[in-house]
C-alpha cells in the first residue's frame, strides 16, 4: 500500500492531451458554438481524407454507430447477426437495440480474431449480417469473411473500435465491409471524450444515418440556424440522439493529426514488450501477420496459472498493487448473466474466446507512457512472476 501512495498511478489507456486541442475547445467555448457544427464538419473531412473514403458520418460513440449501421442496412426482428465472444458487450448490445437477435462464432484461438470457419457453422436462413471485430487493432481475416458474406448474401458491420490505423493486404479496415464503425472513447487510438465515426460504402446509408442520428429530422441544427434564414425542419423516421458536438470535434480534429505519430509510439512499446517478455512463461501476441498493418490498440499478455505459478486474478492485484493500472479485454461474452438469461449462452461452447477471457490481461501500452514507465512496467511484470 505504501508503494500506492509513493507512486503515481499509471491510469490504464490514458490518452495523450496535448496544447492545441485545449485550444481548440476553448475556441468552442468563446464563440459559444458548442453542438454539431463546423468543427464536427472538419473532423468528418479530416477522418474521411484519412481513410480514403467519401461517406463519413460523426456520432457521439462506436455504440451509436453500430447501432445506426445496423439500422442502414434494414437489420432487425427475426434476424440474426454474426458476431465474435470477444468484444466489448456493446457489440452485441447493439446488435439487440436493432432488434435482431445476436449469434456468436468462436475466435482463433492465435489471433483472437472471429473464426471464419466457425462463422460459415452458424449461418442460418435468418443471418442477414457480420459484425468482425478487429481485436487489439489485429485486423480479421477480411477475404475470408468478404466472401462468406457474398456467397450468403450478408452485409458486413466492421466493429474498428481498436483499428483506425488498421490495413489488410493494403487495404483500411472499416473500408471492406458496408459499414465501419471507430471509437473516439477516452481509452481509445484516438479520443473526443466520447465519440464515434461510421463509414459506409454508399452514400444513401451515409444520409439515413445522419438522419437516424438526429431525432429523424430532415435538417440538423446546423443548417437550421445559419444566417441564410430559418428553414423548417421534418420529421421522417423516428430517430436517436447521437449526434457529435464541436467541443468533442475540436479535440479529435487534433488527436487526428497526432494518430501516425502516437501509432509508431505505441509500436516500439509493443516491440519493447515482445523482447522484454520473450522466453517468460507467459502467453504473448502473435507475430503481426505480413501484408498486414496492426492497430497496436491493446498489449495483452494471457496467464495461464499452471505455467506462471500464479492465477490471472492474482497477476491483475499484483501490478494494481504497483499502481499500474491494467485491463481485462475481454472476459468472453457467455459469462455475463444477462446473456446466459436471454440466449442461453454457455461460456464452454466458446472454448477458445473463454480461455482468453480467464488468462488474458492488458498491459499499458498509451503513447503517453514514457520510456520509465515503460522500464517499470516491465519489471513489475517479471517481478510478479519471480523472474
Ligand atoms: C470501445 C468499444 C466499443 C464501443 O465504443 P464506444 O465509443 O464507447 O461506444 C465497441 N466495440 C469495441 C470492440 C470496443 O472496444
Amino acid at each position: 500500500m505504501a508503494n500506492h501512495a509513493s507512486k503515481d498511478f499509471l491510469v490504464f489507456g490514458q490518452p495523450k492531451i496535448e496544447q492545441p486541442e485545449i485550444d481548440e475547445v476553448v475556441d468552442s467555448m468563446q464563440k459559444a458554438w458548442l453542438g454539431t457544427g463546423p468543427k464536427v464538419a472538419q473532423f468528418e473531412q479530416d477522418f474521411a481524407r484519412y481513410k480514403g473514403v467519401d461517406h463519413v458520418a460523426a456520432l457521439n460513440s462506436c455504440t451509436a454507430a453500430l447501432h445506426l449501421s445496423l439500422l442502414a442496412a434494414d437489420i432487425g426482428p427475426g434476424d440474426e447477426v454474426i458476431t465474435t465472444p470477444m468484444t466489448f458487450c456493446a457489440t452485441v448490445n447493439a446488435i439487440i437495440h436493432a432488434g435482431a437477435t445476436p449469434v456468436l462464432a468462436d475466435i482463433d484461438p492465435d489471433t483472437f480474431n472471429i473464426s471464419p470457419e466457425r462463422i460459415k457453422e452458424k449461418i442460418t436462413s435468418r443471418t442477414r449480417a457480420i459484425v468482425p471485430v478487429h481485436f487489439a487493432g489485429r485486423p480479421c481475416n477480411m477475404e475470408a469473411i468478404m466472401a462468406i458474406a457474398h456467397a450468403n448474401g450478408l452485409k458486413v458491420i466492421e466493429d474498428c473500435a481498436h483499428a483506425i490505423e488498421t490495413e489488410y493486404h493494403g487495404r483500411k479496415t472499416g473500408t471492406f465491409g458496408d459499414f465501419g464503425c471507430f471509437s473516439f472513447y477516452a481509452t481509445k487510438n484516438i479520443t473526443t471524450g466520447e465519440g464515434g465515426m461510421v463509414i459506409a460504402q454508399r452514400e444513401e446509408d451515409i444520409e439515413r444515418i445522419k438522419v437516424l442520428g438526429l431525432h429523424g429530422m430532415s435538417k440538423d441544427a446546423w443548417n437550421r440556424f445559419g444566417d441564410d434564414g430559418y428553414k423548417h425542419y421534418y420529421v421522417v423516421e423516428s430517430g436517436f440522439k447521437y449526434n457529435m458536438m464541436d467541443l468533442q470535434a475540436a479535440i479529435g480534429i487534433h488527436q487526428l493529426k497526432r494518430i501516425e505519430s502516437n501509432w509508431h509510439r505505441r509500436s516500439q512499446i509493443w516491440s519493447q514488450y515482445m523482447q522484454a517478455f520473450e522466453g517468460l512463461p507467459l502467453g504473448l501476441p502473435a507475430c503481426v501477420e505480413k501484408d498486414t498493418r496492426h492497430g497496436y490498440h491493446l498489449f495483452t499478455v494471457l496467464i495461464d496459472q499452471e505455467k506462471v505459478g500464479i492465477s490471472r486474478d492474482q497477476f491483475l492485484s499484483h501490478m494494481t498493487e504497483k499502481s499500474i493500472g491494467v485491463g481485462v479485454h475481454y472476459l468472453s461474452l457467455p459469462e455475463h448473466p444477462f446473456y446466459q438469461k436471454s440466449y442461453g449462452w454457455k461460456t464452454e461452447d466458446y472454448p477458445n474466446a473463454a480461455l482468453v477471457g480467464r488468462q488474458t490481461v492488458s498491459l499499458p501500452i498509451s503513447a503517453k507512457l514514457t520510456q520509465q514507465d515503460l522500464d517499470y512496467v516491465i519489471q513489475s511484470v517479471k517481478n510478479a512472476i519471480n523472474f
